[in-house]
């Protein structure tokens, strides 16, 4: 398979890397290249750049109002981004819940979220997993009842995204008490009487999780995405996105540049460790790993576009997050002595960027990328079972 690029995309790899030079906002690079979790305003306001620079939806086909550029154009649009420091596009409404409307929802909701989407004003929060039903979804409890015009929600939600900072909400709940998979797909204002949203503070003391609960949250039946009953099929199709999404290969391609430059550091003796024999062989084994994913990518998309069998998503979830953690247990490794060093996000802190210790530029954030990134082989759907799904699909099962 040919991967090398034609004049054309060539050219448009200019382009990007024209309009990165003269619109993304040094502040904004510099807080999204360290790691910590993106500022929701900076992921919004990076949104409307793109946006007002004529690119509404780089991912998104032209019928949904979006760029209706090629996979290989998406692909080099968030390489260039990557590389050069913005954050990502918000993956829960541009390859979530965004092409689900566009898929399955009712005209009117396709005209309610179409463009505050492309205009970066929408936070989803995926209210999907419980306490006793993440794996197995199939397991879930929370019920939504028709009273009338409007639905009757009671239930309770763990890991919930965003779901502090989200405007609108998407539960998974069961309108057919009798099926397994008598499940429907709503959207609850977070704002709603009866909805408590509680943070769940990660390891690296950031905020993104939560639990959402709903006691009596009364919905319009209007919020009902696609038919009732059919949120098992909806799911099934909004996860597989989500999964090809968390192979994230442009951040990954980042992370692994910055390694590089952290092992290029000349350190208190002046060696450097990027002349370790050892650590240079599993560099280089890496970026190894991270040109089988690109192609892997690329070649999935090329096929996906003709229509395949392959569980992708599958594929390149299990193979991207872990290739996240290898590069995480790389860069602790180049932070040395660093690693020690707590460094708070400066945005939860109230002395800012005064209360980090000296050290040098790439030191913040590397501790709290490393811990968060431990849960990319749980989120999305556990790996254990991704290669269940992988092995069914290869062995026919
Ligand atoms: C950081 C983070 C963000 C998240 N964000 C969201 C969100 O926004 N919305 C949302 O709805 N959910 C979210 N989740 C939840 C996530 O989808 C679940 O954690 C995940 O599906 C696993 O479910 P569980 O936690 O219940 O673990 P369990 O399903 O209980 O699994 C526990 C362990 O058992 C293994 N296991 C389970 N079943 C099998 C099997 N059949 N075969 C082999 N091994 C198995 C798993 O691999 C895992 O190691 C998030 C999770 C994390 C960690």
């Amino acid at each position: 398979m040919d991967f090398s690029l034609d004049p054309a995309d060539e050219a448009f790899r200019d382009e990007v890397r024209q309009f990165l030079r003269e619109k993304l906002p040094a502040d904004i690079a510099e807080r999204s290249r360290r790691g910590y979790h993106p500022l929701l305003a900076d992921v919004q306001a990076w949104t409307r750049i793109v946006y007002d620079h004529g690119w509404p939806g780089p991912n998104w086909p032209a019928e949904w109002g979006g760029c209706g550029w090629t996979h290989l154009r998406q692909f080099i649009f968030e390489e260039e981004c990557a590389l050069a420091g913005a954050p990502q596009l918000d993956v829960a409404s541009f390859r979530m819940f965004g092409p689900l409307i566009m898929t399955f929802g009712s005209d009117a909701l396709k005209n309610r979220y179409r463009d505050p989407i492309l205009r970066g004003e929408t936070c989803w929060g995926q209210g999907f997993s419980e306490p006793n039903a993440g794996s197995d979804l199939g397991a879930l409890t929370t019920r939504a009842v028709r009273e009338g015009d409007e639905y009757v929600i009671n239930g309770r939600k763990i890991w919930t995204t965003n779901a502090h900072v989200a405007n609108v909400l998407c539960v998974l709940a069961r309108t057919n008490p009798e099926s397994r998979r008598g499940f429907s797909m709503i959207i609850v204002d977070p704002k709603a009487p009866g909805v408590t949203i509680r943070p769940i503070i990660d390891i690296g003391e950031g905020h993104s999780l939560n639990e959402t609960i709903f006691e009596d949250v009364r919905t319009p039946v209007d919020n009902l995405i696609g038919e009732e009953g059919q949120g098992w099929h909806y799911a099934k199709s909004l996860l597989d996105n989500e999964r090809a999404s968390s192979a994230e290969i442009p951040a990954n391609k980042f992370n692994l540049m910055k390694l590089r430059q952290m092992a290029q550091r000349k350190r208190g003796d002046g060696t450097r460790l990027i002349d370790d024999p050892g650590f240079a062989a599993r560099l280089a084994r890496l970026e190894i790993d991270l040109q089988a994913l690109e192609f892997l990518t690329l070649r999935a998309l090329t096929e996906k576009a003709g229509g395949t069998r392959l569980p992708v998503g599958s594929l390149l979830k299990v193979r991207g997050s872990e290739l996240f953690q290898k590069t995480g247990e790389m860069q602790l490794e180049a932070l040395g002595d660093y690693v020690s060093y707590a460094y708070p996000p400066p945005e939860q802190s109230p002395h800012g960027i005064a209360a980090w210790p000296p050290g040098p530029a790439f030191a913040p954030g590397v501790v709290a990328d490393f811990m968060y990134r431990r849960a990319t082989t749980i989120y999305g759907g556990a790996n254990e079972v991704q290669r269940q799904i992988i092995a069914r699909s290869f062995l026919e099962l």
